[in-house]
C-alpha cells in the first residue's frame, strides 16, 4: 500500500512557538497553563509531568490560578480577560498566535466602525470566547443553517483561524442573503497554516482511497480535516497515534493520504507513516496496533477510533 503525505501538515508556526517558550521555562512550578497549550494529550501530558499546573480550559474566566505566573496558550484571551489576571496581580507569560491576535484587531475594528459582529467558528472554543469576549454586540455563527435576519444596518464577519473556507463561505453567502438592507463586512481570519493543510488535502484527496489524519481529539481543525475528506466521499480515520490504527480500515486501500492537525507533534506522524507503511493491503497484524472490532469498516465515511 502506498502512503502519501499531505504537502502540509502538523504543527503550525503558534504552535511550535508556544511550545519553545514552554520547553524555555525554568521553573515550571511557578506556572499554570491557562488552558490547554494544544490540543494533544501526550503534550499536556509531559508539562504535567514538569511541574506545570493547568487550568481547566473550562473554568477560564472564573477561576485564578494560584501560581505566581499564567501562561496564555497560543489561543489567546480577550483583554478583558488579561486584566482580570492582571489585576489580579498575576504576570503572564503570553503566547498568543500573532494570528490570533490579528482577529482580535479585525474584530475590534468590526466594533468600532459600528458594526453588528458575527464570528464564525464553534461557540465553546477558547479562541472564539476569546474573540467575543471584548464586545458587547456580537454572536457566534457555527453554520450556515444558524443565519438568521439581525435587523442591523451594518454587520461585520470573522472567522475563527481555523475555520474551512467552505465552512467561511457557505455562512457569509447566508448572511448576505438573510440580511438584504444590511451593509456586510467581512474580514477573512482563516490563519494561513490552516488554509495551506485544507489546499493540500485537496491535492491529496483525488490521489487517495482513505485518509489518516493525526491530531488531537479535541482539535478542531483535526476534526474538519477529516470532515473535508467525508464530504467528497473518502473514508477518513482520526487518531492520536500509531496505536490506534485499525487493520480492517485499508483493506482494500492501493493508497492512503497522511495528513494531521496543527497540535500533532512531528515524532507521532513519523510513527503513524512507518506503521501505515508496514500494512499489509489485507489483514495485516502490526505490533502495537489494535485489533479489536470497532465497526470502522470501509462502508464507514467517518470512524473516531478509541471513542
Ligand atoms: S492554527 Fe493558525 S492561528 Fe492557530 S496557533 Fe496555529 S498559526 Fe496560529
Amino acid at each position: 500500500m502506498e502512503v502519501i503525505r499531505a504537502e502540509a501538515m502538523g504543527l503550525c508556526f503558534g504552535v511550535r512557538q508556544a511550545l519553545e517558550c514552554v520547553a524555555a521555562v525554568g521553573d515550571p512550578t511557578a506556572v499554570t497553563v491557562y488552558g490547554e497549550l494544544v490540543h494533544n494529550e501526550t503534550v499536556n501530558r509531559g508539562l504535567a509531568r514538569r511541574g506545570f499546573r493547568r487550568l481547566d480550559e473550562q473554568r477560564r474566566g472564573q477561576a485564578l490560578p494560584e501560581t505566581p505566573l499564567v501562561l496564555i496558550t497560543a489561543h489567546g484571551i480577550s483583554d478583558s480577560e488579561r486584566a482580570r489576571l492582571c489585576g489580579a496581580g498575576l504576570r503572564l507569560v503570553d503566547t498568543t498566535c500573532p494570528l490570533v491576535r490579528r482577529a482580535h484587531d479585525a474584530a475590534l475594528g468590526l466594533q468600532s466602525e459600528g458594526c453588528y459582529v458575527l464570528v464564525i467558528g464553534r461557540r465553546g472554543h477558547v479562541e472564539v470566547q476569546g474573540l467575543i469576549g471584548d464586545l458587547p454586540r456580537a454572536e457566534v455563527v457555527e453554520s450556515a443553517a444558524e443565519v438568521r435576519c439581525y435587523h442591523q444596518e451594518k454587520i461585520g464577519v470573522l472567522c475563527q483561524t481555523t475555520s474551512s473556507d467552505a465552512l467561511v463561505r457557505s455562512v457569509l453567502e447566508a448572511v448576505t442573503a438573510r440580511n438584504p438592507g444590511s451593509e456586510v463586512r467581512f474580514v477573512d481570519t482563516v490563519c494561513r497554516p490552516t488554509r495551506e493543510r485544507q489546499q493540500a488535502l485537496d491535492r491529496l484527496l483525488p490521489l487517495v482511497d482513505a485518509l489518516v489524519v493525526v491530531g488531537g481529539r479535541n482539535s478542531r481543525n483535526t476534526r474538519e480535516l477529516a470532515e473535508s475528506a467525508r464530504a467528497r466521499g473518502v473514508p477518513a480515520y482520526r487518531i492520536e497515534c500509531a496505536a490506534e490504527l485499525h487493520p480492517g480500515w485499508f483493506q482494500d486501500c492501493r493508497a492512503v493520504g497522511l495528513t494531521a492537525g496543527t497540535s500533532a507533534l512531528d515524532e507521532t506522524i513519523e510513527e503513524v507513516h512507518r506503521a501505515l507503511l508496514q500494512a499489509p493491503v489485507a489483514g495485516f497484524q502490526v505490533p502495537g496496533f489494535r485489533t479489536e472490532v470497532l465497526g470502522t469498516g470501509p462502508g464507514n465515511l467517518y470512524a473516531e477510533p478509541g471513542a
